[in-house]
């Protein structure tokens, strides 16, 4: 076989008699969508980016605040203070960590209608998503593009991970086969119950072995759920083959992909402590609503990605794509309230 060159960065990696110069030369022709970077999916892409992944596509809404930092590796205070979204924010260091590898950031609320185009091309999907909702619309657009996708959740000191859609593992079902078997989410949110770091970076460092093995040595990739409770220092590989259902309506013979037609919900309480989600199609120039803000004289941030603005009874964050976040407030339709009301006082509709 010919001798394969690689970067020397590589070296240790290649010294592992698993992978290898062949096995870093398919690593760095990979393309990895790493979809919600937060505790999960920061974490993965840290490790994506030392071991040399060519291309990443990192995918996220949000921006750093600082109580991400107690267990999403990589941000920093200076990130939070200047509010950075999330994936800029990691692109920023990973180009730090390793110039040689291409990363792609999209600040976006993914849903049914943009997914699809937001993943398409990449050879492979990890879950860095915090609720199920968004792992069932995962598991739609991967098994209609065909692209494998690893699954990982962590809550309190237990956590899981399984391998979805891998081409050598076709008889295992797909998430939406096991929904209601097992139980994959608890009503909990990570801002209700907690989490400690380790067993995020335990799953995180699951998921992202199981990416290695999927491009150097996919045979050996697991076949079972993998759990572990590191608290009571427990762990388990469940066999979820019997679980599969042949009329199921993403990974059965007759697949419609239900939740890839569904339409984006207008507004949605988010993870958190009172803050709601409103979605708009409309783009909003952000530019022009500041000019509006200091006309007003209406206390508010600006950078280029969004205004924070300070209203009596509420915090309001707008984006470019139309989205806006409202805090002090668990009632969706108060929120839809506040949101219009504040684009009529800016009179722009
Ligand atoms: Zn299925």
């Amino acid at each position: 076989m010919a001798n394969i060159s690689i970067d020397p960065r590589y070296h240790r990696l290649a010294r592992f008699h698993r992978i290898q110069n062949a096995g870093v030369k398919k690593l760095n022709d990979a393309t990895v969508v790493i979809l919600g970077c937060g505790a999960l999916g920061a974490q993965h892409a840290e490790t994506l980016a030392r071991s040399g992944i060519g291309h990443l596509i990192l995918i996220d809404r949000d921006f750093v605040e600082l109580t991400n930092l107690q267990r999403q590796t990589l941000f920093t205070e200076e990130d939070a203070e200047l509010a950075l979204p999330k994936v800029i924010a990691l692109k920023n260091h990973l180009v730090e960590i390793n110039s040689s590898i291409k990363v792609t950031a999209h600040i976006a609320d993914v849903s049914g209608d943009n997914i699809v185009n937001l993943i398409k091309g990449a050879d492979l999907l990890l879950d860095g998503t915090d609720n199920l909702a968004l792992r069932i619309l995962i598991n739609d657009a991967c098994y209609q593009l065909n692209m494998p996708w690893i699954f990982g959740s962590a809550l309190e000191s237990y956590g899981m991970s399984h391998n979805f859609n891998f081409p050598h593992l076709s008889e295992l079902p797909c998430l939406r086969c096991i929904l209601g078997a097992i139980p994959l989410e608890s009503g909990d949110t990570c801002s209700s119950v907690g989490v400690i770091q380790p067993i995020l970076q335990l799953i995180s460092s699951v998921q992202t072995a199981e990416a290695m093995k999927f491009f150097v040595d996919a045979e050996s990739s697991r076949d079972t759920l993998f759990t572990m409770d590191l608290w009571a220092s427990r762990s388990q590989n469940v066999n979820l083959s019997k679980l599969k259902n042949p009329n199921c309506p993403t990974c059965g013979d007759h697949p419609t992909y239900p939740s890839l037609q569904e339409k984006k919900r207008e507004a949605q309480r988010l993870c958190g402590d009172g803050s709601v989600m409103i979605r708009e199609a409309k783009p909003l120039d952000l530019n022009k609503l500041q000019q509006r803000l200091e006309q007003k004289n209406m206390k508010h941030q600006f950078n280029e990605y969004f205004l924070n603005i300070h209203l009596d009874h509420h915090r309001v964050i707008l984006f470019k794509d139309g989205r806006g976040i409202v805090y002090g407030v668990n009632d969706t339709y108060v929120a839809m309230e506040v949101y219009q009301e504040l684009l009529t006082i800016l009179s722009v509709r």
